[in-house]
């Protein structure tokens, strides 16, 4: 591990902005000269003083650009939680720290001879699919690339402007949210990530899945993965909470009969 990764460096409040209700991206700059090489899907640790004293925790970048020198967070504030909603609420020119660089970057964790790419997220996980997408699109990535996020209802949804975006320019992406409890009017896809594997994922023989967030759901869809006998590598994770869960059998069982009939339905956008 080198010595840099080590250090707590100052870390500068840029920007700001709710990204969906109870969603925040917040944006920081690294003013040092200290080597800046980090990509979506890389985590860092991000400490700073709250009203409850000195609090650390580990962040997944979800954008990072070396000439400003800036790193992007997407993050649920957290109801009583003890850092974020102290960071979310921080000003302009306040100062945090962050330490490390840990983790791989998502590009690196897509298998390449995958055909297609598909991203899972629980909330908050999708932000660093997020950026993955915009990096690899930027990059010339010609795969079909599909996000899908879960969330309770159409209000928590993060990030619904920038996906449209990517949407509209590069044609081989698309995404998809998933609502738990939706409101009457919602024709989109209504339940939890677990119900709708066919759908969001159509074809695994060709696809590598990438899952973000909630531990119940990524052990849900690695068991479902492992138990189809899909391989490994085409598979990759990052938890952000609820580590004692464990893969609902049930529903992984569905999942991999799912994936063995290789069947599913073409995705087709939801409208409210
Ligand atoms: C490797 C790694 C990367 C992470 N990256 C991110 C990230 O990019 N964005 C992000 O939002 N979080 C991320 N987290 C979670 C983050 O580190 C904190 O746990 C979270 O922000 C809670 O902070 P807090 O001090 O406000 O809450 P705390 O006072 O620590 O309260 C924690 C409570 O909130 C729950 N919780 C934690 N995270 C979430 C969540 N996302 N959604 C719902 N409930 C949650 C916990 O289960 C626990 O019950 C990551 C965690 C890990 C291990």
């Amino acid at each position: 591990m080198e010595a840099w990764t080590q250090a707590w460096r100052k870390a500068v409040v840029r920007a700001q902005r709710p990204v969906a209700r109870g969603t925040q991206l917040t944006e920081v700059e690294l003013p040092d000269d200290l080597p800046f090489p980090f990509e979506p899907g890389h985590v860092v640790s991000l400490r700073m003083e709250t009203p409850q004293g000195m609090v650390r925790h580990p962040y997944t970048v979800c954008g990072a650009n070396p000439e400003s020198r800036r790193l992007v967070f997407v993050y649920r504030v957290i109801p009583d939680g003890r850092l974020t909603p102290a960071f979310a609420t921080l000003a302009a020119g306040a100062e945090v720290e962050v330490a490390g660089l840990h983790h791989e970057p998502i590009r690196l964790e897509v298998d390449p001879t995958a055909g297609r790419i598909v991203g899972l997220a629980t909330s908050s996980g999708l932000g660093p699919l997020w950026g993955y997408a915009a990096q690899a699109l930027t990059a010339g990535e010609r795969r079909p690339l599909h996000l899908a996020v879960g969330v309770r209802n159409a209000e928590d949804l993060p990030l619904e402007a920038e996906l449209e975006a990517l949407g509209r320019i590069h044609p081989n992406f698309s995404w998809s949210p998933v609502l738990s409890r939706p409101g009457a009017d919602w024709s989109g896809l209504r339940g939890r990530l677990t119900a709708h594997a066919g759908e969001l994922v159509p074809l695994p023989v060709e696809s590598h899945v990438h899952a973000v967030g909630n531990m119940a759901m990524i052990r849900t869809f690695e068991a479902a993965w492992n138990l189809a006998g899909l391989p490994d590598r085409r598979f990759s994770s990052e938890g952000f909470f609820n580590w004692n869960a464990e893969a609902d059998e049930t529903a992984a069982r569905a999942i991999a009969d799912c994936f063995l009939l290789n069947r599913g339905s073409a995705l087709s956008r939801p409208s409210r």
